[in-house]
C-alpha cells in the first residue's frame, strides 16, 4: 500500500522476537536506527551478518568459536585438570567475562552418545576435577548422577556450584557475587 511503514513495521517485528525486548523497546529501536541515527543501523546490521557467518560451536567444549576449536580450549596456560560443565554456551560467556575460572569447559548440550563421546575425549586430556555449574534443580541432581556413571571408568573428583544458587535460576540470572561464592565453596558430590 503507498505511504505504509511496511518496512519500518517489519523492523519492528523482528526486533520483537528477540528475548527481552518489548514492542515499545522495539519501535524506539527502529526509531533510532532509522531516522535518528542510521550509521548505528548499518553498523549493527553488518555485525550481526559478520556474526552469523562466522560464529559457530567449537568442536571439543561446544562453546562459541570462530575457529575449529575456541580460544580457551587452544589456551595452553589453563588448567586442564578442572572441567566445568555447563548448560549452554552462553554460561561460559558469563563465566569468563567475571574471571571466576581458569580451567577449561564443556557444553553439555544434550546426553546422547555424541555429546557423551566428546565429553570422554576432553576428560582424557587429564582432567581431575569436574565442576558442576548446571542450574539447581532434582533433573539436574539426575543428569550428574548420569554422567558420573558414564565417566565411571576415570580417577575423577567432582563438585557442583553451592550456596547461594537458587534451585531453579539459571546462571544468567545470579549476581556476581552469589556466583563467585558458589563456585568458591564449591561442594563434592
Ligand atoms: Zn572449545
Amino acid at each position: 500500500m503507498r505511504g505504509s511503514l511496511d518496512k519500518f513495521n517489519k523492523l519492528v517485528d523482528a526486533l520483537g522476537e528477540l528475548p527481552t525486548i518489548g514492542k515499545k523497546s522495539a519501535i524506539r529501536l527502529a526509531y533510532h536506527m532509522v531516522m535518528r541515527d542510521s550509521f548505528i543501523g548499518m553498523k549493527i546490521s553488518h555485525a550481526i551478518e559478520e556474526a552469523l557467518g562466522t560464529i559457530k560451536r567449537c568442536s571439543s567444549c561446544g562453546g562459541m568459536s570462530e575457529d575449529d576449536l575456541c580460544h580457551i580450549c587452544c589456551d595452553e596456560s589453563r588448567d586442564e585438570y578442572a572441567l566445568c560443565i555447563v548448560e549452554n554456551a552462553k554460561d561460559i560467556l558469563l563465566l569468563e567475562e567475571n574471571g571466576l575460572f581458569d580451567g577449561k569447559y564443556f557444553v553439555l548440550e544434550s546426553l546422547d552418545e555424541l555429546s557423551m563421546s566428546m565429553l570422554e575425549r576432553i576428560v582424557k586430556n587429564g582432567t581431575s576435577e569436574i565442576i558442576f555449574a548446571l542450574t539447581p534443580s532434582v533433573s539436574n541432581d539426575a543428569v550428574m548422577l548420569y554422567i558420573e556413571d558414564k565417566l565411571s571408568d576415570f580417577s575423577l573428583n567432582y563438585s557442583k556450584i553451592a550456596q547461594g544458587v537458587p534451585t531453579g535460576v539459571s546462571l544468567e540470572n545470579i549476581d556476581l557475587l552469589s556466583l563467585t561464592r558458589a563456585l568458591k565453596n564449591r561442594v563434592k558430590v
